[in-house]
C-alpha cells in the first residue's frame, strides 16, 4: 500500500489480538501534519488499544506504525517517547509526586532536569498558576489535574500530542472549556493531536477530522461537517445521532 508523501503519522494494516479478541483488526489510515484527528467509537471498540501502538506501550502482531516516515518499532521507546506527548485515559497523576514533579517526569526519565522557567511556562500555557508547582495532584479539582497532565504531555515539546479519553472524568463544563484549550493549543503549538473519546459531539465540535472505530476496525473517516451531513454509514450516523435529538430536545424546551 502506497502512503500520502505528507503523511505524519501512518498506520499500515494494524493488527493485534488478545486471546480471541480482535482489539484492532486491519487499521490503515494516514494522518497529516497538523491534523487534529478524532478516534471515537463505543467502549471496547480498540481505540485505545490503536492509539498506543504509536508511542509501543502496545506492540502490534502484524502491521506498521510510521511517524515522520520512520517505523517506530525502529526507535527505541525513550526516544520514540520524546517526541510524542501523551495523555493517559483517566487522571493519571502520580499521587505522591507535586504537580511540578509530574510535570517533569519524562524529561527527568531521560536523565535531564527540566527547569523551574519552563515548569512555570508550561503551567501558564494550560492557564494555571504556576503556583501550583507545589501542590500534590490531590489538592487540585479534576479540570485543573487534567490540565497538568496536558502540561507534563507538553513538556518534552513534541509535535504529536495523543489523548486517550482526555476529558472523561470531568464536569460538562469543565470538559468543555479543557476541550478548547486544548484546540488552541493545538493549533498555536501546530501540533498533530489524536484523541480518543466515546463522546461524538466533543469530536465534531473540536476535531478536523473524525474516524469511527467499530470492533477493531475503521468504519468511518469523514470530517465533521460531512458527518453532520449524513455520511459515514450507520454505526457513524448512530454516534451522531445522539447529540443531535439531545439538541433538538432543547431546541424544543426553549421555544
Ligand atoms: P476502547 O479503548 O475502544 O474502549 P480497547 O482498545 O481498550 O477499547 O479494547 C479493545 C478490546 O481489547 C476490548 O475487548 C478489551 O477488553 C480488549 N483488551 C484491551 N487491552 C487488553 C489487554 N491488555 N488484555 C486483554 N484484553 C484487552
Ligand atoms: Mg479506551
Amino acid at each position: 500500500m502506497s502512503a500520502p508523501a505528507d503523511a505524519f503519522l501512518e498506520f499500515r494494516d494494524i493488527a493485534r489480538t488478545y486471546g480471541h479478541v480482535r482489539a484492532v483488526d486491519g487499521v490503515s489510515a494516514a494522518i497529516a501534519p497538523g491534523e487534529f484527528v478524532a478516534l471515537v467509537g463505543a467502549s471496547g471498540s480498540g481505540k485505545s488499544t490503536l492509539l498506543k501502538t504509536v508511542n509501543r506501550l502496545v506492540v502490534p502482531d502484524s502491521g506498521s506504525v510510521l511517524l515522520e516516515g520512520t517505523d517506530v518499532s525502529d526507535l527505541a521507546p525513550p526516544v520514540l517517547r520524546r517526541r510524542i506527548g501523551y495523555v493517559f485515559q483517566g487522571i493519571g497523576l502520580f499521587p505522591h509526586m507535586s504537580v511540578g514533579e509530574n510535570i517533569a517526569i519524562g524529561p527527568r526519565l531521560a536523565g535531564k532536569r527540566l527547569p523551574d522557567a519552563r515548569i512555570a511556562e508550561l503551567l501558564e500555557l494550560v492557564e494555571l498558576d504556576p503556583g501550583v508547582r507545589s501542590r500534590m495532584p490531590d489538592a487540585l479539582s479534576g479540570g485543573q489535574r487534567q490540565r497538568v497532565g496536558v502540561a507534563r504531555a507538553l513538556a518534552g515539546e513534541p509535535h504529536l500530542l495523543l489523548m486517550d479519553e482526555p476529558f472523561g472524568a470531568l464536569d460538562p463544563i469543565t470538559r468543555d472549556a479543557l476541550g478548547e484549550r486544548v484546540l488552541r493549543l493545538h493549533e498555536r503549538l501546530r501540533l498533530t493531536t489524536v484523541m480518543v473519546t466515546h463522546d461524538m459531539a466533543e469530536a465534531l465540535l473540536l476535531a478536523s477530522r473524525v474516524l469511527v472505530m467499530d470492533s477493531g476496525a475503521i468504519v468511518a473517516d469523514e470530517t465533521p461537517r460531512a458527518l453532520l451531513d449524513g455520511a459515514g454509514g450507520r454505526i457513524a450516523q448512530d454516534l451522531v445521532a445522539v447529540p443531535r435529538e439531545q439538541a433538538k430536545r432543547l431546541a424544543g424546551l426553549s421555544a
